[in-house]
């Protein structure tokens, strides 16, 4: 028998979660499946979704010359932009469009040597002082590319620093930061993140930027968006045990039984992706019904609790986040976010689920 640890992909979800990114915001949108699409499988969730996404977006080159060796065809926007020459010729030739974010990246693409025609997206920092060029030095920027031989902006885009916060007031500060310094110069308009499409209407331009709410985790505080989840990362009890009272579990001895416990080990741990922080407490669903971690993860195994859920036995399988368990409620216990724990999956089969709709 092999180890039951797996991420099952439910890309009829992720095209669900598309349609809802592209339907809310209007317009058209970029399918973000930059750090292998989340922890997804970039190639996998770009072919499921090459019939209806308007374009793709990866971090780096690397990853979109990954997607063209399997044949997507559509553009792809590279979002940290060119690092040196042969990231330039390499999306010239493989007709990528480039974030240009930083001085620098004007400088490299001023002095290559003339390629193909190139396509740009020029960012701003219209707040969150990351990455971006600084709104007084926008428009000179934009000249600049504009009057490099072979380079067109295409798009002129800003990203949110705290769009997932429905109360806070600084992505309305952003968005009138980006409209003044944007003013009328040419070029399609991008702000919106997923919380952006989520939670910003004011904020819908030409382009959305879709990531986590593709995988069917919502950024926002309500979480109130019809969204599918596209994971389910799942195993099965492997042993059972009973505690008694006063018997200390697992390393470090964290959880202390409070009375007869019964314990479940389950097969995952933190080298597949399943965070060591997991307080005891955090939910866990065994044979379909919820119920806690105990224990410190360990590094292949974990343990959960089982005293009410005596007819359960080895084999039962165990769904850490999917349909039952929220990755944002795993997320929250564990004091990190779902994109952190999506891309650190790892080890585990995926199993790829593309049932077409009934
Ligand atoms: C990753 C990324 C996105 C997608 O953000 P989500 O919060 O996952 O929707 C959008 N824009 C930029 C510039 C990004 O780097």
């Amino acid at each position: 028998m092999s180890r039951p640890a797996r991420a099952r992909i439910d890309l009829a979800a992720l095209r669900h979660n598309y349609r809802l990114a592209r339907t809310r915001h209007g317009g058209r949108t970029l399918a973000v499946i930059k750090a292998d699409a989340y922890g997804h499988g970039a190639v996998c969730c770009a072919q499921a979704l090459a019939g209806e996404a308007d374009a793709f977006a990866v971090a780096v080159v690397e990853e979109a010359l990954a997607l063209r060796a399997a044949g997507i065809r559509h553009p792809i926007l590279v979002l940290e932009g060119a690092f040196d020459r042969d990231d330039i010729a390499a999306a010239a030739t493989h007709d990528l469009w480039l974030t240009v974010h930083q001085p620098a990246q004007i400088e490299l693409l001023a002095h290559r040597t003339p390629t193909a025609p190139l396509q740009v997206w020029l960012k701003m920092d219209s707040g969150m002082h990351r990455a971006g060029i600084a709104p007084p030095d926008f428009a000179a920027a934009h000249a600049r590319l504009s009057a490099i031989d072979g380079v067109r902006v295409a798009v002129l885009m800003s990203h949110f620093a705290r769009a997932d916060e429905p109360d806070c007031d600084a992505t309305a500060r952003q968005i009138a930061t980006f409209d003044a310094a944007a003013g009328t110069l040419p070029g399609a308009r991008s702000l919106c993140n997923s919380a952006g499409i989520l939670g910003w209407p004011a904020a819908h331009r030409d382009w959305a930027r879709a990531g986590i709410m593709l995988y069917g985790a919502d950024p926002m505080p309500a979480g109130d968006a019809p969204l599918q989840p596209v994971m389910t990362l799942s195993s099965a009890i492997m042993g059972v045990r009973e505690l008694a009272p006063g018997e200390a579990l697992g390393y470090g001895g964290r959880f202390v039984a409070p009375r007869p416990t019964r314990v479940g080990l389950v097969a995952m741990g933190y080298a597949d992706g399943y965070p060591r922080s997991a307080p005891d407490g955090t939910p866990v669903a065994v044979d379909g019904r919820l119920t806690r971690l105990i224990g410190r993860v360990s590094m292949d195994m974990l343990t959960v609790d089982l005293s009410d859920l005596p007819e359960v036995g080895i084999g039962a399988p165990v769904e850490l986040w999917g349909p039952t368990v929220a990755v944002n409620a795993v997320a929250q216990a564990a004091g990190t976010i779902a994109y952190e724990l999506l891309c650190n999956v790892k080890r585990v089969a995926r199993q790829i689920d593309d049932t077409p709709p009934a």
